[in-house]
């Protein structure tokens, strides 16, 4: 039998919220890395087609949807049962991080997520203005709750593989290139020193570039949504609006881009959906490839994290935005969607290890506009080797779910470190406690670019004067 390293020991209570296709997968990365005492484990799940997973491992499952009027009934008699403090990991749809972060850190629980998340009623709210619906407002909130109560119990927000693991594949990258480029730097120790080393080597922006290229045994029917991972997490944020972290090379804000009023003003957005904005961008894989800008939370919180800042004039900050290319299954869905005016088909489905009979998902940060041009580092993990390294999900959850992982224990080794990033955290250490679920980790540089190819058949208003603008970048 496997021996897996044991990273860290917690005898409190922990409260898994949400199990579905991340909530399964973490299971048994938990049961191999922390010891914990299953008596005091339980799963909360409005829907308990998976509580058999729960019930096997003698731990309790509570089936109730978490709300804004509920929370703090359902969660306070689990979370303060003791001994020592309590753990929420927070793997669900619909619940307010903001609010379940201020929650814990009263009552002295850890906390760790993989998404800003609303309560319902945010995202289709035809009446919210586009600002409102943005993850630069999520995020807003929730750092809100650190300004408000700094320190405290850690509390580890947006932490699973985009946002979470890609911020710090970043600061692998950077210091790849710095390596390559002939740039000496010890690795930096703080924001402003990473901030000024990405502002050293010239990196323009990132792209958190994906293809995803698993493929289910069979054809995707109509009217379903298919995904590798939440079909509601990704309409949800299909249907943001499209953002991104914007930069100090570019030299004009795109027609239908606006800037916020409030807040760092690191990021900008678009008054269209990101599952109708396509991007040009790169991956080993896919090479040149036509992706979505999704919003996340990492397009801004790196952005923000790598602004160079002389007072409060902004001197260097790279654009950086999620380009997503879903498994084909879900690029049909999309389009499906698309042509019912973005009405989500009636039924979805998550494909699982099972279902998959092939594909990687390639999910890396391209660093672009430095030296070398442009350099990709990130994961390749096939969903073959998904199967083999551990139950319960395809090659997109285990990317997920080995992050929050890696979160957890950092959480568990820096217990008082308050409220933090993904971008805030030992990279090292959390890539260390990852790398065994990640599959290959590539470093490739590419001489592509978006004006690649361009122009072809038909004229375009293209910038030849600076490749890397975000008006070469976006399909028009
Ligand atoms: P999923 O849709 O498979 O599962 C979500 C679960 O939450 C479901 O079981 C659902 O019943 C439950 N749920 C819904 N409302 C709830 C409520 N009010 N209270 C408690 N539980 C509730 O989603 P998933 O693929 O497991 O993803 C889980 C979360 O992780 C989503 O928010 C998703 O956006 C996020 N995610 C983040 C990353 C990342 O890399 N950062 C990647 C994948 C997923």
């Amino acid at each position: 039998m496997t021996q897996w390293p044991v990273h860290a020991r917690f005898d409190g209570p922990i409260v898994l919220i949400g199990l579905g296709s991340i909530g399964r997968g973490i299971l048994p990365l938990l049961e191999r890395h922390i010891e914990f005492n299953r008596a005091k484990f339980t799963v909360i799940d409005p829907v308990d087609d998976n509580r058999a997973l729960v019930d096997a491992r003698k731990m309790s499952f509570i089936k109730v949807a978490l709300t804004r009027e509920n929370y703090r009934d359902v969660l306070t008699p689990l979370l303060t049962a003791g001994p020592g403090r309590g753990m929420v990991i927070n793997l669900s749809v619909d619940t307010g991080s903001a609010d379940l972060i201020e929650f814990c850190q009263g009552i002295g629980a850890h906390y760790i997520d993989t998404v800003c998340e609303p309560w319902p009623g945010l995202y289709d709210n035809p009446n919210a203005t586009h600002a409102e619906r943005t993850n630069y407002a999520l995020r807003e909130q929730v750092l809100d709750v650190r300004r408000r109560k700094p320190g405290g119990v850690t509390a580890v927000s947006t932490c699973g593989a985009n946002p979470g693991m890609v911020s710090w594949f970043v600061k692998q990258a950077l210091l790849d290139v710095a390596r390559d480029t002939g740039v000496k730097t010890d690795v930096p120790a703080t924001r402003a020193q990473w901030a000024a080393l990405a502002h050293q080597l010239g990196v323009k922006g990132i792209h958190v570039a994906e293809r995803d290229t698993q493929r289910a045994n069979a054809p995707k029917p109509p009217g379903v949504f298919v995904n590798t991972w939440s079909v509601e997490g990704f309409v949800a944020e299909g249907l943001q609006p499209a953002e991104l972290g914007w930069g100090t090379h570019e030299k004009a804000l795109p027609p239908e881009g606006r800037e916020h009023e409030a807040g760092n003003r690191a990021a900008i957005y678009l008054l269209r959906p990101g599952a109708g904005t396509r991007v040009r961008s790169w991956t080993p894989t896919a090479t040149s490839q036509h992706a979505w800008l999704i919003t996340h939370n990492e397009a801004i919180s790196v952005s923000d994290y790598l602004t160079v800042k002389d007072g409060d004039r902004v001197i260097y900050r790279p654009t950086c935005h999620y380009a997503y290319h879903p498994c084909d299954d879900a690029v049909l869905s999309l389009n499906e969607m698309a042509g019912h005016a973005w009405q989500r088909q009636p039924t979805w489905k998550i494909l699982d290890e099972k279902e998959i009979v092939d594909g990687i998902d390639e999910l890396g940060v391209l660093l672009y506009g430095h030296a070398k041009n442009a350099y990709w580092y990130g994961s390749q993990l096939s969903i073959e080797e998904a199967r083999k390294l551990a139950p319960y999900q395809n090659a997109t959850g285990l990317q997920v779910s080995s992050a929050v992982l890696a979160g957890i224990v950092w959480m568990l080794e820096n217990p008082d470190a308050g409220l933090v990033d993904a971008d805030e955290i030992d990279f090292r250490r959390c890539l260390e406690i990852q790398r065994p679920y990640l599959g290959p980790i590539t470093g490739v540089y590419t001489d592509w670019t978006p004006l690649t190819d361009r122009p072809g058949l038909f004229a375009e208003a293209i910038d030849t004067s600076d490749p890397w603008q975000f008006a070469n970048v976006i399909v028009r």
